[in-house]
C-alpha cells in the first residue's frame, strides 16, 4: 500500500475540507508515492518520535497535531519542528497530520472521549453550518434511475442515518438546440418537449465535484441542466464537541474519579461542585473553552475539555461543572481512530502506537 492510498482513507473518514482555516492537516512532509513499510501513530511530532519511527522501520508517521503550523522561512534545525523535518526527510519518512478535520467528524476526537466515558445517545455539540448544498437535476424519465443511483453512489442523498434520500417530481422540460448541437432527443432548430424527472438531493459541499462528475457522466443530454443551492441547514453529523448521556447517573466526585481512571490522570481541574447528579455530559477534545456556552445551552451537567483558563471558569455560573483534563490527555486516544481506519484495510505492514509521551506539560 502506498502512502497516498492510506491518506485517501483518512480523507474519506475526515475530509481535509473540514479543517479550520488556521490548521494544516494533511501530508506535512514526504512523498505520497512511497510504499508503506510501517506506520507510527502519535499525538505530536518531535525529533524523538521521528527517531522512534526510524528505529522501528516505520516510514510513515501519522500524528494528530500538525508538525508545520505557521510559515517556515528556513529549515536549519534551529527548533524541534525544523529538526523533525530534517530528520524525517533524511530518512525517507512521511508525516500525515489529522487535526481539526478529525475534530469535526461524528466519530472523531470527541467521540473517542465519549467512548471512554461510556456516553450514549450522542449528538454533535456545535453542528457546523454552511456545508450542506442541494442539487436539482432534470433527467429524461427513462434515465432517472441511472442518474439517481450515480449520485447516491458518489455521496449525495445522505440525511442522518438514511441513505438514498431524494425528491422526484415529474414534469415537462423544453429545449431547442442551435446548428452546432446534436440533441439526444428532438431535432436541432425545433422546440422539443420531453417528459423529465426533477431529482433533488442534499449533499455536503466537499463532495460536489465527484457528485457532478458522476451525474454528468451517466446523463444522456449534451447540455445537462441542474441547479446548485446553498443551504442554511446545519449538518448535525459534522461539527465540534459532542454531548451524550451516562447510562446510570453518577455524582460529581464519582464522575471525576472515573475520568481520572479512564484518562490516566493524577490530577484534574474543575469549577465549583454543584452537588447535582450527573447524567448529561458535553465533551470537546483539546482547547474547548469556546464551547462552554454551547455546553451550558445543551443542558449538560458537566463539560469535559482542556485548556480552560482562569476567566473561563467564571462562565460556569453554577449551571455546569467545568472539568479540564489536560490537552494531551483529552486527545491521547485519537491515535486509536487512525488505527481503526488502517485496520479496516488489508495491510502488509506493522502499525505501532508511539511509546513516547509527547505531553510537554508535566504535573508534580
Ligand atoms: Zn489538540
Amino acid at each position: 500500500m502506498k502512502i497516498k492510498d492510506l491518506i485517501k482513507e483518512f480523507n474519506n473518514f475526515a475530509p481535509l475540507y473540514l479543517q479550520e482555516d488556521f490548521d494544516n492537516s494533511g501530508l506535512n512532509v514526504g512523498n505520497p508515492d512511497e510504499e508503506i513499510k510501517g506506520v507510527l501513530l502519535t499525538v505530536d511530532i518531535t525529533p524523538e518520535v521521528v527517531e522512534e519511527a526510524i528505529e522501528n522501520n516505520c516510514n510513515f508517521i501519522v500524528s494528530h497535531h500538525p508538525l508545520i503550523f505557521g510559515k517556515l522561512k528556513k529549515i536549519t534545525g534551529s527548533d524541534y519542528v525544523e529538526k523533525s523535518i530534517i530528520l524525517a526527510i533524511k530518512n525517507d519518512i512521511s508525516i500525515y497530520c489529522g487535526h481539526t478535520n478529525f475534530d469535526q467528524v461524528f466519530y472523531g476526537v470527541s467521540s473517542k472521549i465519549c467512548d471512554k466515558l461510556g456516553l450514549i445517545n450522542r449528538n454533535i455539540l456545535a453542528p457546523k453550518p454552511g456545508i450542506l448544498k442541494k442539487i436539482a437535476v432534470f433527467v429524461p424519465v427513462d434515465y432517472a434511475e441511472t442518474v439517481r443511483n450515480a449520485m447516491f453512489n458518489s455521496g449525495a442523498g445522505h440525511v442522518g442515518n438514511y441513505d438514498c434520500c431524494s425528491y422526484n417530481t415529474e414534469g415537462k422540460g423544453s429545449f431547442c438546440g442551435n446548428d452546432s448541437t446534436n440533441p439526444f432527443v428532438g431535432k436541432k432548430g425545433e422546440v422539443h418537449f420531453e417528459n423529465e424527472v426533477k431529482i433533488e438531493m442534499i449533499y455536503p459541499e466537499y463532495l460536489e465535484r465527484q457528485i457532478l462528475d458522476s451525474m454528468i457522466n451517466v446523463h444522456p443530454y449534451e447540455e445537462v441542466a441542474y441547479d446548485l443551492i446553498k443551504l442554511e441547514n446545519a449538518n448535525n453529523y459534522v461539527g465540534l464537541g459532542m454531548v451524550g448521556h451516562l447510562e446510570n447517573e453518577k455524582n460529581e466526585k464519582q464522575l471525576l474519579d472515573e475520568i481520572k481512571k479512564q484518562f490516566g490522570l493524577t490530577t484534574l481541574r474543575h469549577s465549583q461542585f454543584l452537588n447535582n447528579p450527573v447524567k448529561k455530559i458535553a465533551v470537546c477534545g483539546g482547547s474547548g473553552a469556546f464551547l462552554i456556552n454551547a455546553a451550558k445551552n445543551s443542558g449538560a451537567d458537566v463539560f469535559v475539555s482542556a485548556d480552560i483558563k482562569y476567566h473561563d471558569y467564571f462562565l460556569a455560573e453554577n449551571k455546569i461543572l467545568l472539568v479540564d483534563i489536560g490537552h494531551y490527555e483529552s486527545e491521547q486516544f485519537t491515535k486509536e481512530i487512525f488505527y481503526d481506519i488502517i485496520m479496516k484495510k488489508n495491510i502488509n505492514f506493522a502499525v505501532r502506537f508511539s511509546k513516547i509521551n509527547t505531553n510537554p506539560i508535566k504535573n508534580y
